[in-house]
C-alpha cells in the first residue's frame, strides 16, 4: 500500500516514523528531568476486595507522571520509554521508596500489603531483595507489608525466578500480573514462586459468554492449583463481578469497586456492593 502510493508514501511513513522518534525522544528527555526533580513523579492506589469476607486484601500501587512538558502521561505511555532508556531503573526506585514510605503511614492497614509493579528490566539486576530491603529498613516497614507483581513471562528466566525467590524468602510476596496474556509454560508455571495470580481483564470483559466463563473458570482452577491466591482485575460491571464470583476467584479490583486515587483519598470500601456467598451483599471495613 505505501509502494502503490509512491515517494509521497515512503515520505509520509518516514515522517510519522520520525515524529514517534521525537516523542519518545522529548519522553524521556522530560521523564528524566522530573526524575531529578522530584515530585513529578507520583503513585495512586487502588485497592482489591476479597470475596468471602470483608478486608482489602491487595492495594495496587501505579506510576503517575505529571510531565512538565505535556501534563499527565499514561503508564501505557511512559514505562515503556523508562524500559527501552534503562530510566526504569530510577523510576523503580522512586515507586519504591514512595509505596514503602506509604505503608509506613498506614499502619492499621496491617493485613493488606501494598504491591509495586516491577518490570523485567528492573528484575534482571541482581540483588532485588536487598533492594527491597533496604527501603523496607529505611521505614522501618515489615517485609509482609510488600509485594511485587511480575509479568508471566519471568517464569521462564532461570535467573529471575531465582530472584523471586530470594524475595519471598525475605517475606515479600510475589504475583503474577496480567495472568493468561503472557506465554509462559504450564510446566514452569507450577513450581512458580508465587503467591498471588492476578487474571488480566481481558479475561475478565470477556467472562460474561458461555466460553469466556469456562475459560475464566480454568483460569482460577490452575492458580488454585498451584496454591496461589486469585484477584481478578478490572471489574467494571456488575454482571463481571457476578461472573468472577460465580468462578470462585478469591479477590476483585477494578473501576466498579475503586479507581486508583491518591493516598489520601483511598476508597477503603467498596463503591459496589460485594457478593458474598448465600447472596447476602457487603462492604468491606477498611482502616479508617
Ligand atoms: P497493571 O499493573 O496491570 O495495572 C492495572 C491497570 O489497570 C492500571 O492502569 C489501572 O488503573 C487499570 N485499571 C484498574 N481497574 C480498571 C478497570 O476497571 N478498567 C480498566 N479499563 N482499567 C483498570 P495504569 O495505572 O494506567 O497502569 C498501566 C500499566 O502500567 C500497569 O498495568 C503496569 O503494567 C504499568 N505500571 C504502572 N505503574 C507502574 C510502576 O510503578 N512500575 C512499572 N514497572 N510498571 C507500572
Ligand atoms: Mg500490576
Ligand atoms: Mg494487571
Ligand atoms: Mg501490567
Amino acid at each position: 500500500r505505501v509502494k502503490a502510493e509512491g515517494r509521497d508514501g515512503f515520505a509520509w511513513f518516514d515522517e510519522a516514523l520520525h515524529r514517534r522518534d521525537v516523542v519518545r525522544v522529548e519522553t524521556e528527555r522530560d521523564l528524566r528531568r522530573s526524575l531529578r526533580t522530584g515530585d513529578a513523579l507520583t503513585l495512586h492506589f487502588q485497592p482489591a476486595f476479597a470475596l468471602d469476607s470483608t478486608e482489602i486484601t491487595h492495594i495496587e500501587a501505579l506510576a503517575r507522571w505529571d510531565s512538565p512538558g505535556r501534563g499527565p502521561v499514561p503508564p501505557a505511555e511512559f514505562i515503556p520509554v523508562a524500559e527501552e532508556s534503562g530510566l526504569i531503573l530510577a523510576v523503580g526506585e522512586r515507586v519504591l521508596a514512595c509505596a514503602v514510605r506509604q505503608v509506613a503511614l498506614w499502619p492499621d492497614a496491617a493485613s493488606a500489603r501494598v504491591w509495586v509493579n516491577v518490570s523485567p528490566r528492573q528484575l534482571a539486576v541482581p540483588g532485588l531483595a536487598d533492594t527491597l530491603l533496604r527501603h523496607l529498613d529505611a521505614w522501618h516497614v515489615a517485609p509482609g507489608r510488600l509485594g511485587i507483581e511480575v509479568t508471566e513471562s519471568t517464569m521462564d528466566d532461570g535467573r529471575l525466578v531465582a530472584q523471586l525467590e530470594e524475595v519471598r524468602r525475605l517475606g515479600v510476596a510475589v504475583a503474577i500480573d496480567d495472568f493468561g496474556t503472557g506465554y509462559s509454560s504450564l510446566s514452569r508455571l507450577a513450581g512458580a514462586p508465587v503467591d498471588v495470580i492476578k487474571i488480566d481483564r481481558s479475561f475478565v470483559a470477556a467472562g460474561c459468554t458461555p466460553k469466556g466463563r469456562a475459560l475464566l473458570e480454568g483460569i482460577v482452577t490452575l492458580a488454585h492449583a498451584i496454591g496461589a491466591y486469585v484477584i481478578a482485575e478490572g471489574i467494571e460491571t456488575p454482571q463481571q463481578l457476578d461472573a468472577i464470583a460465580a468462578v470462585g476467584a478469591d479477590a476483585a479490583a477494578g473501576f466498579l469497586l475503586a479507581r486508583p486515587q491518591p493516598a489520601t483519598a483511598v476508597s477503603w470500601r467498596s463503591a459496589y456492593p460485594l457478593p458474598r456467598s448465600g447472596g447476602a451483599t457487603v462492604a468491606p471495613a477498611g482502616p479508617r
